[in-house]
Order: C-alpha cells, then sequence, then structure tokens
C-alpha cells in the first residue's frame, strides 16, 4: 500500500469513534483502530475493521501501525469523558487526554502524517456567557475533562502553525442516540450518562435516577444540554475529515442541534418512548456541571454543510433505547 488512504482512529474509541469507525468503512474508507479496549465501544464492530490493541502513547507502535496500514489521517477520540471523575482523578485526565495524546502527535508527525481530526467537547466553554453557544465564545473550562480537551486544542494549533497539521476540534454537544439498526450502543461503564441511566431506570433495570440539582438558573431548575444524535456526529466527521485531506485546516467546529432540553424534559421523553413513568429522585448538583449547553451550530452548518438529520428528542431516545434492549447482539468477541 502506498497511497496513504487509511484513517488511524485512536484513543478510548467508545461511542462516537466506533460509530464513525463503521460509518467511514461503509463509505469504502480503509480505517484501523488502535485503542487500549478500555472503552470498550470498538468491540461491537463488525471483524472487517482491523483493530491494534495497544497504547496510544506508544511511538513506536504507533509509527509501525501508521506504516502499515498506510496512514493518511488520523481521528482521535481522546476518550476519558467523565466530567465527575476528572473532578475526582485530575491526574488521570491529563495524563490520558494529554500527555498521551501528546505522544501521538509526536509519532503521526514521525510518520508522515498531517491530517487530524480531533474529538473535543463543549466542556471547553465552562459555564458561557452567551448561549446558544459560538465557537469565538471564551473558552474557561469548570472541569478537569474540558481543560484536557482545551489544551489538545491549543497543541494542534500550535502544530498546525509550526509543522503543517492540518486539523479540525469537533466540539461536541451531548452525544446521544444508537445506531438505527439497534447495535453499536452507548456503553460506559460505569454508566454515568442521562438518557442510558433514564431508559435502565424506566425499565427497571438499575435504581430510580438521580437529578443532579432541582435549583439551577434554568425554567424547570435542572440543567439544559443539546443532544446530538451519534449518527449525526458521525457524518459531521466525514465531511470535516474530507475537508482536511483536501488541505484545509478547520479549528474548532461545534456539533450541537441548537436546541436545548432538562433533564426533566429528557425524563418526559423517555416517559413517552418507554409508556411507563420513569422513577427519579431529587439530588444535590454534580460538582463541574455547567447550567445550560446549548450549541451555535452555524459554523458547522457553513463549512461542512451539515444539518443534524436523527437529533430530535425523541428518536434520539427511542435509538437509545432499541440499542439497549436489544444491546447484547452482535457483540464482537476478541480473542
Ligand atoms: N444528569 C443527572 N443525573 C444523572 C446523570 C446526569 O441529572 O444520573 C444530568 C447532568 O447533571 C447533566 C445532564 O444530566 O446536566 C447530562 O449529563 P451527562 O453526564 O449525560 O452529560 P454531560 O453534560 O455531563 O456531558
Amino acid at each position: 500500500m502506498t497511497d496513504r488512504s487509511s484513517i488511524l482512529i485512536t484513543g478510548g474509541v467508545g461511542f462516537v469513534g466506533s460509530h464513525f469507525a463503521r460509518m467511514a468503512h461503509e463509505a469504502g474508507r480503509r480505517v484501523v483502530i488502535l485503542d487500549n479496549y478500555s472503552g470498550g465501544g470498538a468491540a461491537q464492530l463488525s471483524s472487517d475493521i482491523p483493530i491494534v490493541i495497544g497504547d496510544i502513547g506508544d511511538v513506536a507502535l504507533v509509527r509501525r501501525v501508521c506504516a502499515e496500514h498506510a496512514v493518511g489521517a488520523v481521528a482521535h477520540f481522546a476518550g476519558k469523558i467523565q466530567v465527575g471523575e476528572s473532578v475526582r482523578d485530575p491526574q488521570l485526565y491529563f495524563d490520558v487526554n494529554l500527555v498521551r495524546t501528546l505522544r501521538l502527535l509526536a509519532a503521526v508527525r514521525d510518520a508522515g502524517v498531517h491530517a487530524c481530526l480531533f474529538s473535543s467537547t463543549a466542556a471547553v466553554y465552562g459555564e458561557p456567557t452567551r448561549v446558544p453557544i459560538p465557537e469565538t465564545e471564551r473558552r474557561q473550562p469548570v472541569n478537569p475533562y474540558g481543560a484536557t480537551k482545551l489544551a489538545i486544542e491549543y497543541a494542534l494549533d500550535a502544530w498546525c502553525h509550526a509543522y503543517g497539521l492540518r486539523w479540525a476540534a469537533l466540539r461536541y454537544f451531548n452525544a446521544a442516540g444508537a445506531h438505527p439498526d439497534g447495535t453499536v450502543r452507548e456503553s460506559h461503564e460505569p454508566e454515568t450518562h442521562l438518557i442510558p441511566l433514564v431508559l435502565d431506570a424506566g425499565m427497571r433495570l438499575r435504581e430510580p435516577l438521580t437529578i443532579y440539582g432541582t435549583d439551577y438558573d434554568t425554567p424547570d431548575g435542572t440543567c439544559i444540554r443539546d443532544y446530538i444524535h451519534v449518527q449525526d456526529l458521525a457524518t459531521a466527521h466525514l465531511l470535516a475529515l474530507a475537508l482536511i485531506e483536501n488541505g484545509q485546516t478547520l479549528g474548532p467546529v461545534n456539533l450541537g442541534t441548537g436546541h436545548g432540553y432538562s433533564v426533566r424534559e429528557v425524563i418526559d421523553a423517555a416517559r413517552v418512548v418507554l409508556g411507563r413513568d420513569v422513577p427519579h429522585a431529587m439530588g444535590p448538583r454534580r460538582p463541574g456541571d455547567p447550567p445550560r449547553l446549548v450549541a451555535d451550530a452555524a459554523r458547522a452548518a457553513d463549512l461542512l454543510g451539515w444539518t443534524p438529520r436523527r437529533s430530535g428528542l425523541e428518536m434520539t431516545v427511542e435509538d437509545a433505547l432499541r440499542s439497549r434492549r436489544d444491546g447484547l447482539t452482535q457483540t464482537r468477541r476478541l480473542a
């Protein structure tokens, strides 16, 4: 292979990464995953997609994978994603998300790879002064998770100026939903994300949901988030990658719907989809949670020609539910 058209997908290839891998593969792209399996999302993928099990901080391994698979671009997911955990264990977050990413960037640079798609987050904004939030909003993360993602964005920008790296940092708002066929679901261990927890509580598979804070300055007192369907996220990645591969640098791009829903509204949507109530209780605020995060997604629309197609709250919750009901099918067993 000499054409260097493969995409290296790295770094905690979980929920979004595995959707992107599948969509890219189905679009006829060659992909190779490098993951240490702590996230486990890649285990839900077709066995046609090669997976190298290893550490993204292992420079020699990354160089070898790039050479063997003719890698021309890296899509890096930098995968520790739990706000609460990052507050309790910042060392883990700075190590996995930042230190190892810097090693990955060094390795791919050595390997002659100059295109990088990076999975960033709305958490870089902290408590924004403007909602919907444009990319030009000040960045002031209020938790270590957001701080690590922002630090990587700074590194990418510097790499661009100094070494000619072309990049995009896709700032996801709240990734949600699942593959419409019920596979490739959201699955974290332990699960901390709202929609899976609401659905599991509704199906009596776990304890009642605790609402983290009912005294925020929002209409019903609970936090507001912009839930974006994972299929729409994966599509945006493919569009962004095509532009980067064509020589552009996009910098930061928000990926959200522009509509926010409160925790209570998510519970209501789940009640409708499930056809039964969702047991829940009021609890204290969770440290590091900003009250309201909603995207201004105009830049994604302009640059990528992207509009979310599957992100209505009910459809998102419905897809998530189907995947939780059918979720144990098609799980790939690893040798
Ligand atoms: N949330 C909640 N109870 C839970 C989990 C989450 O009330 O058991 C709230 C959380 O405070 C936040 C929203 O649901 O306002 C979305 O949280 P999630 O962890 O899904 O995503 P985040 O916004 O932290 O990335």
